[in-house]
């Protein structure tokens, strides 16, 4: 078709590809021409978005901005669009990771992973929901099947309203980590799952923070639990009745109907499995947390006592559940101790007996929500994503601590990986590259890790050490043990003006994604984790299954000390860390367009904070620092022999010699594209673009 004299009629249609290219922008970042340039970067996110096209790539991972509105790609339609289908051959979108994912997984045998990072309401839940949606749809199915997908799908909403809850930055923000496990048999059709939970935000049980709310489900069974349900809990229909609802003064959200939510959890957690017994042993656990959270203390500063009104109203409640009155009723007023075998019986006082019954609350809730993951697993017994928060400012905590080191590991993975395999590709194909420079996080995620001198090893000698231990000594042997380091700052070892945005009692890690002060208020405490015993001893008396199997008697017998919260976290990581190595990975990084969650609007300081931190700008440097753009020798063949006498209309020979030919004729000069053993690289895009409008004519 080369030669053909362009007519007007062709004229005009290279030219509407073209300003489609102006209008749309790149469908992979790898194709911008100024490819160092976050502005171009941004300007590019900017048409897209404006176009709703929320999608791009770099290279193979997948870039995605919240459009904040419901958008008609995600149909049964789109779905059967991308089965089995090249990358680049339709626009970029989630389900072609999905495809992708699971293709490399038949075809090559390989376990795969999809890793899914960003900010608190930058859309990580939905594209993973989206990812099993795309699945459940697509891949083969007989009828045990149908029950395993029926139960995957459904194990999001019971998760959701046990681990989701309102924040202000997020309407359905996950409070906790999630990794998913997907298994597949030999035909591809998914036979079962597994799910691993991390590090639920148990302090939000009893406390929120202004305009923020408690986890779904408390006020899901009490705006729609029927009325017979209710009057056997003892609830009212009021959330503000409930101490534990009220910390945040926002009981109703507008994005949120409780009642309709109500129902699909009431019904999902039958589809999942649960008998009536246990969705009964279920909700009486959550009211009781309730009216634990009601229970207020009186009387004398040192020696608390409840207020008898109080006790006549919400004791029984929390005991008719749990059925350990008068123990329960000591327990939440007296320490029990054990001196050389002598049981005492030492009063505690007000703000003691609050911390005791605000420590039950949370492990009660925090122990209930891993038996329900557990028992969801076991409904699913037989991979694919987890979920991150990111560096957030606002919640600076022992629990933000953690977060933020789970995503400094998160990105030193990535690093490792994407660099790592770009190299891999290089090398199998025989091409020669230059090392690119990045910064590598590593430094980091030892400051909060290494054994004997990181933060965390720290914190712990200090949670062991008898005595003055406090949370201001820890920091004070942070300054002693890490002062010095790069990434480490407090105000002491502050410069003037980072000392005025300090506090005393702070200290500031310098996180790849930049900066944030920690209060070391509440670190010790929460690092021990500790439940006094009597209480422990309580709830394993509980005639509450559920409580008995959270709450075993071993833990009671065994006289070694449990690991720290900060610890057991660690060593999770660890482990997650070693089954996303095991596995190919592939990325999804998504991008929060603004800070009010509306549609449309694209801010542009925001986003550019995310790409850096996400670290897009290096991702595509690495990904373009040889060649702009390779593709498999028949689909390069496939896609342009049309334009070469010579290829047209079949190529019989080897296919790099087809390939040769083909470009010699196209008149691709010798710095512009390299020969693989399977793959053509091309080095700038506007070869490639070239070439492509070429084909238009
Ligand atoms: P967190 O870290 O707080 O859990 P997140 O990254 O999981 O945040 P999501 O809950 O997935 O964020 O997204 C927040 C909200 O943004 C959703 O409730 C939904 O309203 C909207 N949203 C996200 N992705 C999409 C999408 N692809 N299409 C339409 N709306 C979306
Ligand atoms: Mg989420």
């Amino acid at each position: 078709v080369r030669g053909v004299v362009a007519s007007d009629g062709v004229r005009a249609m290279m030219e509407s590809a073209l300003t489609a290219r102006d209008r749309v922008g790149v469908q992979d970042f790898v194709l911008l021409e100024n490819y160092t340039s976050e502005a171009a970067f941004i300007e590019n996110l900017r048409k897209r978005f404006k176009e709703n096209l929320i999608y791009t790539y770099i290279g193979s991972v997948l870039v995605s901005v919240n459009p904040y509105k419901d958008l008609e790609i995600y149909t049964k339609n789109h779905m059967e669009r991308y089965r089995g289908v090249n990358f680049y051959e339709v626009s970029p979108h989630i389900y072609a990771v999905a495809d992708n994912s699971y293709r490399s997984m038949r075809t090559e045998g390989k376990d795969q992973c999809i890793l899914i990072s960003g900010e608190s309401g930058a859309g990580k839940t939905e594209a993973s929901k989206k990812i099993l949606q795309y699945y459940a749809v697509t891949c083969p199915a007989s009828e045990q099947v149908q029950t395993v997908k029926d139960r995957l799908l459904q194990s999001n909403p019971v998760l959701e309203a046990f681990g989701n809850a309102k924040t202000l930055r997020n309407d359905n923000s996950s409070r906790f980590g999630k990794y998913m496990d997907i298994q597949f048999d030999f035909k591809g059709a998914p036979v079962g799952g597994h799910i691993i939970n991390y590090l639920l935000e148990k302090s939000r049980v009893v406390h929120q923070n202004h305009g923020e709310r408690n986890f779904h489900i408390f006020y899901q069974l009490i705006e729609g639990g029927e009325e017979d349900l209710l009057r056997h809990l003892g609830l009212e229909r009021n959330p503000q009745q409930y101490q534990y609802l009220i910390k945040g003064n926002c009981p109703k959200v507008s994005s949120i109907n409780d009642r309709s939510d109500w129902k699909v959890v009431r019904k999902a957690l039958t589809v999942i499995g649960f008998s009536e017994n246990e969705v009964e042993e279920l909700l009486n656990i959550i009211a009781s947390v309730l009216h634990l959270g009601n229970v207020q203390y009186g009387g004398e500063d040192s020696h608390a006592c409840i207020t008898s009104d109080i006790q006549i109203k919400y004791l029984p409640r929390v005991t008719l559940v749990l059925s350990v009155f008068a123990c329960l009723h000591l327990s939440l007023t007296f320490l029990s101790l054990c001196v050389f075998h002598l049981q005492l019986m030492s009063p505690l006082n007000l703000e003691q007996a609050s911390s005791a019954r605000d420590a039950l609350a949370k492990a009660v809730y925090g122990r209930t929500f891993t038996w329900l993951v557990n028992k969801i697993n076991a409904s699913l017994t037989y991979t694919v994503y987890t979920r991150t928060h990111t560096v957030d400012n606002v919640f600076s905590s022992f629990e933000q601590f953690c977060i933020n080191y789970c995503n400094e590991k998160l990105q030193q993975l990535f690093i490792e990986l994407t660099l790592k395999s770009e190299q891999d590709e290089y090398e199998a194909e025989g091409i020669t590259w230059e090392p690119v420079q990045y910064f590598n996080n590593k430094i980091i995620c030892d400051l909060v890790e290494e054994k004997f001198k990181g933060i965390i090893s720290i914190l712990d000698e200090e949670c062991l050490r008898p005595g003055d231990a406090s949370d201001l000594t820890f920091l004070e042997k942070l300054e002693d043990t890490v002062g010095g380091h790069a990434h480490f700052v407090t105000h002491k070892l502050a410069d003037a003006k980072t000392r005025k945005v300090m506090g005393r009692d702070e200290f500031r890690l310098l996180h790849y994604a930049g900066e944030v002060n920690y209060n070391v208020n509440g670190f010790l405490d929460k690092n021990n984790d500790l439940l006094f015993r009597n209480l422990k001893e309580v709830m394993c008396m509980s005639e509450n299954k559920i409580l008995t199997q959270c709450f075993n008697r071993e833990e009671l017998s065994d006289k070694k000390r449990p690991d720290t919260a900060a610890t057991q976290f660690k060593a999770s990581l660890a482990k997650l860390m070693e089954i996303l190595m095991s596995k190919e990975p592939s990325y999804v990084r998504c991008i929060k367009p603004n800070d009010s969650k509306q549609s449309g609007r694209f801010d542009e300081v925001l986003i550019r904070h995310q790409v850096k931190y996400l670290g897009l700008m290096e991702n595509l440097r690495v990904r373009r620092a040889g060649f702009a753009y390779r593709r498999r020798y028949e689909v390069f063949l496939q896609r342009y022999k049309s334009l070469c006498p010579g290829t047209w209309p079949n190529w019989d020979g080897k296919l790099s010699d087809g390939v040769s030919t083909l470009v010699k004729h196209l008149g691709y000069k010798p710095e512009e594209y390299k020969m693989g053993r399977s793959k053509i690289f091309i080095r700038f895009p506007k070869t490639l673009f070239a070439t492509e409008d070429a084909l238009e004519t």
